[in-house]
């Protein structure tokens, strides 16, 4: 009875483990959702509030979306969508998060890297997405991607830094897209 009640404990534990796991991931490209997103970037934060050391986060963009799915239909936008998914996730470190921020919106998390490290992932990021061949994509041109970077920084709001990453990536969109820009 004791082994059953055991077995019986384990099982569930399993499924609450995994009802967690899929309760945190966006189906479509496999990557932790906006809610896993907000849970990491809160213990980044405190790491680096505690330990000072440089941090990075960046939002990226696809550009112009909206006509991969108008040109090509919605199962190419999501082929793309995973494509992206796949190939940013392969760049980076396992000790950065990537997250599906929504839509067509993703936000990496690079504890312990700089600026310029970051800068410099970032577009060779922008330019292996730019690499990726239309041909196996199903869309007529180039995917492009538009990134805005900012630093942490002591005594800011988590909100502020998001923030300052957006209006660094709206910088990036008004300057013509397929370019990373960093926020002040
Ligand atoms: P910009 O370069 O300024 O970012 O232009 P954009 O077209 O990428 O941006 P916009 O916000 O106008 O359009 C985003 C589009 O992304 C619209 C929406 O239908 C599409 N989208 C969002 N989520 C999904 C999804 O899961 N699958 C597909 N296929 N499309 C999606
Ligand atoms: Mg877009
Ligand atoms: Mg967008």
């Amino acid at each position: 009875q004791l082994t059953l009640a055991r077995t019986e404990s384990q099982s569930i534990r399993k499924k609450l483990h995994n009802e967690t796991l899929r309760a945190l991931t966006d189906t479509l490209t496999g990557l932790p959702n906006r809610e896993a997103f907000d849970e990491r970037f809160n213990l980044a934060r405190d790491r680096f509030l505690r330990y000072k050391h440089p941090a990075s986060l960046a939002i990226l963009d696809i550009d112009h979306f909206k006509l991969v799915n108008d040109n090509h239909g919605h199962l190419v936008g999501d082929r793309v969508l995973q494509a992206f998914a796949a190939t940013v996730k392969n760049m980076t470190r396992s000790t950065d998060f990537l997250a599906r921020f929504g839509g067509e919106e993703f936000v990496l998390i690079m504890p312990e890297t700089d600026t310029n490290s970051a800068q410099a992932l970032l577009e060779k990021i922008r330019i292996s997405i730019a690499e990726m061949a239309p041909k196996n994509l199903g869309t007529q041109n180039p995917i492009t991607v538009s990134s805005g970077l900012a630093a942490f920084q002591l005594g800011e709001k988590a909100e502020q830094l998001v923030e300052r990453a957006d209006k660094a990536l709206y910088r990036a969109k008004d300057a013509g897209r397929n370019q990373v820009e960093i926020a002040e």
